[in-house]
């Protein structure tokens, strides 16, 4: 286990909710640290919809999904918060009156006095494609993320799917592979036409396999892959050596953790107060997607209120003995001063 890590502010998920909290907590001086499963920042905005546009944010008639995450971080750059990206927050301890240890599976500890569950629908999870039998090879032969792309150096690798993920790590990883094939039910894809014209290319030129049909049976054991069959469309059967397998089926939200963490759930969200957005825990805050109140609209938009209001009750548990002062950012010149504009 990694040295503890402490911060004021835990924010659990880097979605536009969490990094707006940033934003909010970092005019009241609150230090930030935010944790997301996710290799990337934004959210649903990042991983569901980066280039659809969005409508309804207040004073921007349209902005991408990649558009808002990369103006947040902007917004939030004066408060050089702390990403931890790629790790799952799986505990959440009480040790003090607030004060919580938090812990990834990763196995980095932060403690903190306030905790900000922003983690939207729960944790993104990998779809696990129709294999019998693929249990036992997970984790060993069988990965559903690439967290480092050397642990794939000099290995036969199959690559399943037809979508984004699927092209750009065959086209990332297949340098550093022996060997790379990719296996496609249909030989059209839905990924970036830029990328799928680069795979082809590598596939004339020779340097890769392309396959097209589905992985029926795993040839292996204790876990340790030898070569998988493919049924091909016309029901032929084709044997194909690799010893790691990346299926890439997209990623379903589930609660997660955040049911393990001593805060009451309501039909799989928080319950929380509409005056600070906190829940049942003093000092554990939820706010966007993952909580629930009268009225609740699952909106950006709402999320970024909640935030703010949160942000006015932690600043009372990080500074028990400061009183807020409520500042507009047009006219004070001490909250311009943190945000570096004067
Ligand atoms: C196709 C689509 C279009 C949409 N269009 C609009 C729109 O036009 N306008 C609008 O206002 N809203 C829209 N939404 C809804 C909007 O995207 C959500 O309201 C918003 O993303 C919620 O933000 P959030 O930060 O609360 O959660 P999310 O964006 O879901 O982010 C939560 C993050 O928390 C992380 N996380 C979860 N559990 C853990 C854990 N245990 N440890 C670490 N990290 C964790 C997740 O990986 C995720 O990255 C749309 C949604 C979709 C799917």
């Amino acid at each position: 286990m990694s040295e503890t890590i402490k911060t004021d502010v835990l924010i659990i998920g880097a979605g536009p909710v969490g990094l707006f909290a940033v934003f909010e907590l970092g005019l009241l001086d609150i230090k930030t640290h935010l944790v997301d499963i996710l290799d990337k920042i934004g959210g649903q905005c990042a991983e569901l919809y980066p280039e659809k546009p969005i409508y309804d944010i207040p004073g921007i008639p349209l902005i991408t999904g990649h558009g808002l995450t990369e103006a947040l971080l902007e917004q939030i750059k004066p408060f050089n918060p702390a990403f931890h990206l790629g790790e799952m927050v799986t505990t959440v301890e009480k040790i003090g009156d607030p004060a919580f240890r938090v812990t990834t599976d990763a196995g980095k500890v932060f403690e903190c006095k306030c905790v900000v569950i922003a983690a939207g629908g729960g944790s993104f999870q990998p779809k696990r494609p129709p294999i019998n039998g693929i249990e036992p090879y997970e984790d060993k032969s069988v990965h559903y993320a690439v967290r480092k792309m050397e642990q794939f150096r000099d290995k036969r690798l199959l690559i399943v799917g037809g979508g984004d993920s699927a092209l750009d790590w065959t086209l990332n990883l297949r340098p550093l592979a022996k060997r790379l094939t990719l296996v496609h039910r249909r030989d059209e894809f839905r990924g970036a036409p830029d990328s799928v014209n680069k795979m082809r290319a590598l596939v004339a030129a020779g340097e890769m396999d392309l396959k097209i049909g589905q992985v029926t049976a795993l040839d292996g054991e204790n876990g340790v892959l030898k070569g998988v069959q493919i049924k091909g469309a016309d029901n032929s059967i084709a044997t194909v050596a690799c010893d790691t397998i990346l299926p890439f089926f997209g990623l379903t939200m589930k609660i997660g953790p955040v049911a393990e963490w001593g805060v009451k759930l309501e039909n799989n969200l928080v319950p929380v107060d509409t005056e600070a957005f906190e829940t049942n825990v003093p000092g554990i805050f939820a706010i966007g997607d993952i909580n629930t109140y009268p009225g609740k609209l699952k909106l950006i938009l709402s999320g970024f209120h909640e935030g703010a209001l949160m942000a006015q009750k932690a600043s009372r548990y990080v500074f028990p003995d400061k009183r807020v002062v409520f500042q507009y950012t047009t006219s004070s010149s001490s909250l311009q001063k943190k945000l570096g504009v004067n």
